[in-house]
């Protein structure tokens, strides 16, 4: 058995292929997506940010009055909650004028300080964002990553930082490779590594215990 982060990788790569995430137009569609996705599935995301139309930019969510965000993310869930949140990430971007190049130019740390003082924002959000909506190499860890850890096993540790630091620490610095390797894991995790497991046609199925 092996956990060779990157022959976890290579397999994954070999059952998926390039998955292009994430499925957005414009960087602050992600930063939305980012905050909406917590707490709810994707396809109710997806409804939320239809509702915006032509408005889902940071000048329309910045000047719209948070009853007024929270009635269009109504499909997201927990909806007052996020308009909130939705105007506190966007209130930390318009700090850089609403300019992608402007963030990219910060210190990965600062600006992931930055993020975890915002409301809203927790470690999976914020190393969302970075990774992303900015590029940054931000390995991000979700419940798909922790499961994965558990049933392959990949001893990565039990917090968000000591997994985060595992991978990596383990992976080529590459915001790329840590982009395909998530998308890779949720994909895998929606698709077969499930709740109750279909390990069947698993491309990780020969290296994991579980399988
Ligand atoms: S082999 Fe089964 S348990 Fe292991 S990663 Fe694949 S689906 Fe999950």
């Amino acid at each position: 058995m092996t956990d060779n982060l990157i022959a976890i990788y290579q397999a994954l790569y070999a059952g998926y292929g390039d998955l292009n995430w994430w499925p957005a137009k414009t960087p602050y569609e992600v930063m939305v997506g980012a905050v909406l996705t917590q707490n709810t599935a994707w396809s109710n995301v997806e409804k939320a940010i239809a509702n915006f139309g032509e408005r889902l930019t940071p000048k329309f969510a910045a000047d719209a009055d948070t009853a007024k965000l929270a009635e269009i993310i109504r499909p997201a869930g927990f909806f007052n909650q996020k308009a909130e949140y939705l105007k506190s990430v966007t209130a930390w971007f318009a700090g850089y004028d609403y300019d992608v190049s402007a963030v990219r130019k910060q210190p990965q740390d600062k600006l992931r300080a930055e993020l975890l003082s915002v409301k809203g924002v927790g470690q999976e959000t914020a190393d969302s964002l970075l990774l992303y909506a900015f590029g940054f190499p931000a390995f991000v860890v979700d419940a798909y990553t922790r499961r994965l850890c558990e049933r392959y096993p990949i001893e990565a540790g039990k917090s968000y930082a000591d997994i985060k630091r595992y991978f990596e620490d383990n992976l080529p610095r590459d915001a790329k490779i840590y982009n395909q390797f998530h998308a890779m894991i949720v994909i895998n995790a929606k698709e077969r590594c499930r709740k109750k497991p279909l390990c069947g046609d698993c491309p990780l199925r020969r290296e994991c215990r579980k399988g």
